[in-house]
């Protein structure tokens, strides 16, 4: 089932398709006709599901490890708009840790990504805040995250779509270059 389905009877629904209905009738379009009926539910459901992140609670489950060599997931895909336009930016996130004592589970990081995206942003805190939770909450002895992104406002504004990165390094990712290497090694590796 589509993601966006739950949300058309969402509380919240049925006012902000309204509002989506008379912005549709100042723009000249008939919000009644056939093609746009169903227009204004669906933008509802839209902007709902991309501001439901707010709501998520992400518990990042810890189990103990006496390891303390690279944890690493990449290609983690992701949606999320920006809060300038509301335009859709996409694309991957690349996430790196040094445990102390402690890993979490694997498809916690995607839960991760998914709360930070779900929620106007601009990416370069996209990119801080999975980098802070996880440094925060794990206690590693470092976290790295790359972000790469297409933002349709880009296209929007007349120019011509590129990737966008970012990146946001805590603990020994800082100053040590070894681990760093070691994950933008892997990072090409996994690109291939
Ligand atoms: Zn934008």
């Amino acid at each position: 089932m589509s993601a966006l389905v739950p949300f058309e009877s969402h509380p919240k629904a049925k006012v902000i398709a309204r509002h989506v209905k008379a912005i549709l009738e100042e723009l000249g379009l008939d919000p009644n006709s056939e093609a746009f009926k169903r227009t204004p539910i669906r933008v509802a459901s839209v902007l709902l599901r991309m501001t439901e992140g707010y709501n998520r609670e992400v518990t990042l489950t810890r189990t103990y490890t006496e390891r303390s060599d690279l944890v690493a997931s990449f290609g983690i895909p992701f949606v999320s708009i920006c809060e300038h336009h509301l335009a859709v930016f996409y694309g991957t996130v690349d996430i790196g840790y040094i445990p102390r004592n402690q890993v979490t589970g694997m498809s916690k990081l995607d839960q991760l990504v998914e709360k930070y995206a779900l929620r106007p942003q601009i990416q370069e805190r996209f990119t801080s805040q999975i980098a802070d939770e996880l440094w925060k909450t794990l206690q590693p002895n470092g976290v790295i995250v790359v972000t790469e992104a297409i933002h349709t406002c880009k296209l929007l504004e007349g120019f011509q779509p590129s990737t966008y990165t970012c990146s946001a390094c805590r603990g020994v990712f800082l100053w040590n270059t070894a681990p760093r290497d070691e994950f933008l090694k892997l990072r090409l590796a996994h690109r291939r």
